[in-house]
């Protein structure tokens, strides 16, 4: 049985990642920390979790917890993990990983040291639709992959706006809250290719201050020679989401899959013939934490590794400073 600390006592621990260890059989919460004691003794209190450390240094001492999940806002991913790899602990964390290359790479050094698993929480990798668009890619059902398209720009909700619209210093922006992702979901679709140059646009509509984006829209240049184009967006109410493959022989059109919930369609055309391809929705966090419940005990390795979380925010920086300096910029993965 692994105990499960829990650093940040934030909403998507709340919503998601704290039923999901509950809900496998060899996983269970054990403690929580933040940066305020009365608020994390509250959250523990109504989430269920037996302990409310007051610090940081007092969870990753606890010697029930075996890993630590880290989603806290951005900029403070990077000293806890160090410190969690530090006492031995198994990580998960958020992504962005960090608000560096260098950083980001750190943590997965100080993991490797320490000899403990590190995962990055890209959670879309885990749905049964993307999971079903990789084998379809893999088994060759659009031919040769040419072109994406991704359209992840949603209405950010109310009660997850703060920080990510108004503090820089918080790794807000929705290039670090989204791209990441987009970049994650892509480099899996398309066998964990790289992307190696990016273009981009940014705007504030009207969500975002202090200088932070609530809109981006770009291009990514893969390795493998398939371009991707991408919106993310926390001003769209009613746009939903998707994802597109084109290929030699065939598309594949998936709509509403850029989601927290395993929801979605999937058509694979091609042939002049839509055939509706079939998936069995499951847990997308439940089975994040299932296989990284199985790379702590040494039985298996992270539905994203602490690599592929270098990897997206390797991408989601070029895209920022693209944007930035008007101009294309090639991917730089601090190697
Ligand atoms: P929250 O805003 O809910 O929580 C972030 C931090 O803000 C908390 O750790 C807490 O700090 C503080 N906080 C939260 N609520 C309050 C409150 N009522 N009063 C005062 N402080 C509060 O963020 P999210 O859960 O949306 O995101 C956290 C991390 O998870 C980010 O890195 C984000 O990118 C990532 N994320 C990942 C998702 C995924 O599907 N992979 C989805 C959503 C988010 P403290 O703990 O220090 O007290």
């Amino acid at each position: 049985m692994l105990g499960w600390g829990v650093v940040g006592a934030s909403t998507i621990a709340r919503e998601w990642m704290i039923p999901a260890i509950e809900a496998k059989s060899d996983s269970r919460v054990v403690a929580v920390t933040g940066s305020d004691p009365a608020r994390v003794a509250d959250y523990a209190a109504a989430n269920g979790v037996p302990r409310a450390h007051a610090s940081l240094d007092a969870l990753v001492s606890d010697p029930d917890v075996d890993c630590v999940y880290i989603s806290t806002t951005n900029e403070q991913h990077f000293a806890q993990a160090m410190a969690a790899a530090r006492a031995g602990k198994h990580v998960l964390c958020e992504k962005p990983l960090a608000l560096s290359v260098a950083e980001a790479r750190e943590m997965v050094a100080a993991c490797e040291a320490a000899g403990v698993a590190m995962g990055t929480n890209h959670h879309l990798r885990n749905a049964a639709s993307h999971r079903a668009i990789r084998r379809l890619i893999q088994d060759g059902a659009i031919g040769r992959p040419l072109a994406a398209r991704v359209f992840h720009a949603v209405f950010l909700p109310p009660h997850l706006q703060g920080w990510r619209i108004e503090r820089p210093e918080a790794g807000g922006g929705v290039i670090l809250d989204i791209t990441v992702h987009d970049t994650d979901t892509l480099r899996f679709a398309l066998g964990d290719a790289d992307v190696t140059e990016v273009t981009a646009m940014t705007a504030s509509q009207g969500m975002a201050s202090g200088g932070l984006e609530d809109a981006v829209m770009g291009v990514m240049r893969f390795d493998n020679g398939v371009l991707a184009q991408f919106h993310d967006a926390f001003t769209i109410r009613h746009g939903g989401t998707g994802i597109e493959f084109h290929g030699e022989e065939g598309s594949i059109l998936a709509r509403d899959v850029m989601t927290q919930r395993p929801i979605g369609t999937i058509v694979l055309r091609r042939d002049g013939v839509e055939e509706i391809v079939e998936f069995a929705p499951d847990n997308l966090y439940e089975r994040s934490v299932a296989a990284f419940n199985a790379a702590a005990q040494g039985t298996g390795r992270p539905a994203a590794t602490g690599l592929d979380g270098v990897k997206s925010l390797a991408v989601a920086l070029a895209v920022r400073q693209s944007a930035a300096e008007g101009r294309a910029v090639a991917v730089d993965y601090g190697v």
